[in-house]
Formats: structure tokens, C-alpha cells, sequence
């Protein structure tokens, strides 16, 4: 079904609205100019009922996000946590893919960005692995694509802005085009940095690799895993990596709210360890996938209860 003409509620601008009625002016700002910020949250059915993963931590990075560019956002935290709970009772969702999204209204054009108003709005729905159920065993195969990761004085990296998307897509389409399922994109300076819409990790002798935060984004399941990792003992180490080094990591996986822990089996036409979901990585989806639902009472601080 298309988006658009699903059924159920929008929160927009401090009132539900029917969804098919959640509109904007096409003279809307953010529409021609790309200066939004946004979120995408999951909530995980769970034994006590539906609960937001780590709910503060993406209205956090939210809030950031707008700082950065420089929107203020006229709600405070608090009530953006929740709406984003009661997206779910209003639509009647046990696990969501939920998605806040902050933008400027129609108000006036130009690069001045002033006198616009700020509009936010919070839908939710149901969404399976992003990239797809099959694959969450099987891995997925990647390119490395020929559209770099923004510099971090060309876009504004920590920032989840509606604008820094657009070379991720080009990356998506040209991996897609090429057979593969999943982009790799490099920094500026040719160092592996992160996915067209993940983060990424390899492992190699029993240890775990992950780019350093300069030009990716301080992905929340990236952190996640990085905390689960050290529970089952796994050393995390954050640096550069090189193409090379990833051809002969033993395993690779990609992070992220809706892709979750992804397998990697491939990368440019290199069979990555056994050319499926290497132990490591099973371990840490695993886990991952019962922590968000609620298995594990150490990591109940990151679960918020509809
Ligand atoms: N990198 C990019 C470019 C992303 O869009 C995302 C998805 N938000 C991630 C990494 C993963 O971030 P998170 O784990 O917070 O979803």
C-alpha cells in the first residue's frame, strides 16, 4: 500500500490528525532546501506490553540535530517522548518503526531560513527489517560506492538532517543498479566510514571494528553494540579503517534502528569469512533482538514502556 494512503493518526504540530489529511504546502521550505531534522525510533513488541528502544537517546540526538542547524523546536523533550508513545496506542501498533521529522514551514523562501515557522510531526507503522528478513541469516553483499560520506565542514555529520540524504540515496541506487543490497561509502580522506543509512563494524580475530565518529553518524545501535559487545567479552576498538582491511575482516555487519544487526557477505565481489552470518556477529544480533524486546533486565533503562 502506498504510504500516503495508509489508514490511522499523524501527530502534527500538537494535534492527531487523520493520516491521510497530515499535509504541507508545496512552497514548503524544507521541501525545496533540505534543512530538516529527524528521527527514526523502533518500538518492539515486549512481555510487558510495547516499548520505545532507547526513547530518550533519539529525542536527544533530535534535539541535537536542530541545534546544529540552528531550528528551535518549540516542544520540549519530554512531550516529543510522549507522542512518540502515544503515536502507538493511536494507531493500535505493538512494534512500529516510529518517525519524527522537524521542518519549516511555507511561510517564506529564500536561503535567509528566517521568519519560517517550526513544524514537527510524529508517524509510526509497522516495518520489518529494512533490509530484509532473508538476509538478517544470509548477510547481505555490498559495494563500495563511488559517492563519499560528506566532510565535516561540507555537511553537518552528527546532525540526522533531512539534506545529508542525498548522497546516500545516489549510493543506495548505485549499489542497488550494480546487484548488490547495500552501499559502503568512504570518507573524503578514502577510509571506510559507514552505510548509505547504517554503521559498520567488522570483526576480525575474535576483536570488533568500527570507523571512528568523524564523518559517520553516532549511530544509537552502533553504541548499542558496542556496550553488548563488551558484555560477551569482545574488545571494540574505534579507528580508520582502510578498504583493504575489510576484505579480510573475518566477519562484517551494519548497525542501525531499522536495519538492526545486518550481516554482510559480501563486499565488492569478496567473500566476507564464510560468506554468511559469521558467530560473532549471530551473537551480538541475537542479543541485540532480546534486548529490544525486553529479555534482559540489565538493559531495562533502555526500554520505554507505552
Ligand atoms: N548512519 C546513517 C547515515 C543513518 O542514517 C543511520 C540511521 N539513523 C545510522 C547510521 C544508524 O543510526 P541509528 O543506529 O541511530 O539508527
Amino acid at each position: 500500500m502506498l504510504m500516503e494512503q495508509r489508514e490511522g493518526w499523524i501527530w502534527l504540530d500538537g494535534q492527531f490528525v487523520p493520516w491521510q489529511e497530515a499535509k504541507v504546502h508545496i512552497l514548503t521550505h524544507t521541501l525545496h532546501y533540505g534543512m530538516g531534522v529527524f528521527e527514526g525510533v523502533r518500538a518492539y513488541e515486549t512481555d510487558r506490553g510495547t516499548a520505545v528502544f532507547r526513547l530518550e537517546d533519539h529525542t536527544r540526538r533530535l534535539f541535537d540535530s536542530a541545534r546544529i542547524l540552528r531550528i528551535n523546536i518549540p516542544y520540549t523533550p519530554d512531550l516529543i517522548n510522549q507522542v512518540q508513545k502515544e503515536i502507538l496506542q493511536k494507531n493500535d501498533l505493538k512494534s512500529a518503526y516510529i518517525r519524527p521529522i522537524v521542518f519549516y514551514g511555507a511561510e517564506n523562501m529564500g536561503l535567509h531560513a528566517n521568519n519560517l515557522k517550526v513544524h514537527l510531526s510524529v508517524a509510526a507503522w509497522e516495518w520489518g527489517p529494512y533490509l530484509g528478513e532473508a538476509n538478517m541469516t544470509k548477510g547481505v553483499r555490498v559495494k563500495t560506492s563511488s559517492f563519499m560520506r560528506h566532510h565535516i565542514n561540507v555537511a553537518m555529520c552528527k546532525a540526522k538532517a533531512t539534506g545529508n540524504y542525498l548522497n546516500s540515496i545516489l549510493a543506495l541506487q548505485e549499489a542497488v543498479d550494480a546487484g548488490c543490497d547495500e552501499a559502503l561509502l568512504l570518507d573524503v580522506d578514502g577510509y571506510v566510514c559507514e552505510g548509505s543509512g547504517e554503521n559498520f563494524f567488522i570483526v576480525r580475530d575474535g576483536m570488533l571494528f568500527t570507523p571512528e565518529l568523524s564523518s559517520a553518524l553516532d549511530g544509537i545501535t552502533r553504541r548499542t553494540i558496542i556496550e553488548l559487545a563488551s558484555r560477551l567479552g569482545c574488545e571494540v576498538v574505534e579507528k580508520r579503517l582502510t578498504r583493504d582491511q575489510v576484505y579480510i575482516a573475518d566477519e562484517a555487519f551494519f548497525t542501525g534502528t531499522a536495519t538492526e544487526v545486518m550481516p554482510i557477505r559480501e563486499i565488492d565481489e569478496r567473500v566476507i569469512g564464510e560468506g554468511s552470518c559469521g558467530p560473532i556477529t549471530r551473537r551480538l544480533q541475537s542479543l541485540y533482538l532480546e534486548v529490544v524486546r525486553g529479555s534482559h533486565a540489565e538493559y531495562q533503562r533502555w526500554l520505554s514502556y507505552v
